[in-house]
């Protein structure tokens, strides 16, 4: 096709073409709340949760076009494509639910790049794990779409092998869902917010299990870890009169450590502190304790740790006692007595 033939509105008809094509529409429908009944090649059943029927075939929507209808009661008469479903479900406007489908496929149709991008991956979809960074757009890391996201989180950091967290535990931390990357993949939201509590970044995992080791969890592109301490904001208001602060590696550390009552725990999101980091812990802290993964890199990072601030602060390394077994994979008794004595 010649697109140099098209006129501007023509052009944009058909990015919104190739936006809906993009759609994987029983993904879009369990993100939008939907309970999937039956999913042929052809079309996706639910019940109608535009007016919340019970009906299980009231609701079709075709995959191809992804335009829907509602057979009992007609909620298609109002716009049945697949963009009107999004603005009324979402409460969004026009662009913003094209924004919000381009996030969730990862084409921005407004984004001459990323359309360039998108057709050599419509032309070459075996190959583009391989030729793609690693990174979510820095799309949507605001308040209001964070508030957005919460309905959608799943259960996966609630089943007993991801953590067992209970769902309190995940509502402080404001865990959220919803987010489908270029691949597909669908993920839980972390988000990560500044010392001051501005939120900065998500980091988002996969729920799905099928994406590759290092695609697990992805941080949003342009935000920089390394100045940012997880949960410090939080942290600093229980790190008691002493100003001690807990660091752990990761995510899941932290919230089984506040789950352990030490809610003065932050993660510093790899192996090792960064110069920033330290400089962080300088600024709030007498007093730091690590307690980091008892892998080889994590042995490594509490060595630097030794190195970098033993004459700067009190500094406390802890060593897990078994190789194998990060601090969430502890009983909170376990951690109690492990950190316990210290604190
Ligand atoms: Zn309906």
């Amino acid at each position: 096709m010649n697109r140099k033939s098209f006129s501007g509105k023509e052009e944009f008809r058909y990015k919104l073409h190739l936006l809906k094509e993009a759609i994987d529409a029983d993904a879009l429908l369990r993100l939008l709340g939907f309970d999937i009944s039956k999913s042929t090649s052809k079309e996706v059943r639910a019940p109608c949760k535009v007016h919340g029927g019970d009906n299980k075939s009231s609701f079709r929507m075709n995959k191809q076009t992804k335009n829907w209808v509602c057979f009992s009661h007609s909620c298609h008469e109002d716009g049945y494509d697949v963009i009107s479903l999004v603005m009324r479900m979402l409460n969004l406007d026009f662009g913003d639910a094209v924004k919000y489908l381009g996030s969730i496929t990862g084409f921005d149709i407004h984004d001459e790049k990323s359309y360039i991008e998108y057709k050599r991956f419509k032309d070459r979809q075996e190959v583009i794990q391989h030729t793609s960074k690693c990174e979510l757009p820095p799309a949507h890391v605001t308040e209001e779409y964070l508030e957005k996201f919460k309905k959608f989180r799943s259960n996966y950091f609630e089943k007993e092998k991801n953590g067992g967290f209970p769902t309190e535990v995940l509502d402080a931390f404001e865990v959220s869902g919803g987010y489908i990357d270029k691949y597909g993949f669908q993920r839980d939201i972390i988000p990560i917010r500044s010392k001051d509590g501005k939120l900065v970044a998500y980091s988002c995992r996969d729920i799905t299990d099928k994406a590759e080791y290092d695609y697990k969890y992805l941080l949003t592109e342009g935000f920089e870890k390394d100045l940012v301490l997880y949960n410090l904001h939080r942290a600093k208001n229980f790190a008691g009169e002493s100003k001690t602060i807990i660091v752990v590696e990761g995510f899941k550390s932290v919230w089984k450590l506040y789950m352990a009552d030490f809610k003065n725990t932050v993660a510093c999101m790899g192996s090792r502190l960064t110069e920033g980091q330290r400089n962080l812990l300088y600024s709030t802290a007498f007093t730091v304790i690590t307690l980091f993964d008892p892998d080889e890199s994590g042995v490594k990072g509490t060595l630097n740790a030794i190195k970098e601030m033993r004459n700067k602060i009190n500094l406390i390394p802890l060593f897990l006692p078994y190789a194998d077994k990060d601090p969430a994979d502890y009983t909170i008794e376990e951690l109690q007595y492990i950190i316990g004595t210290i604190k």
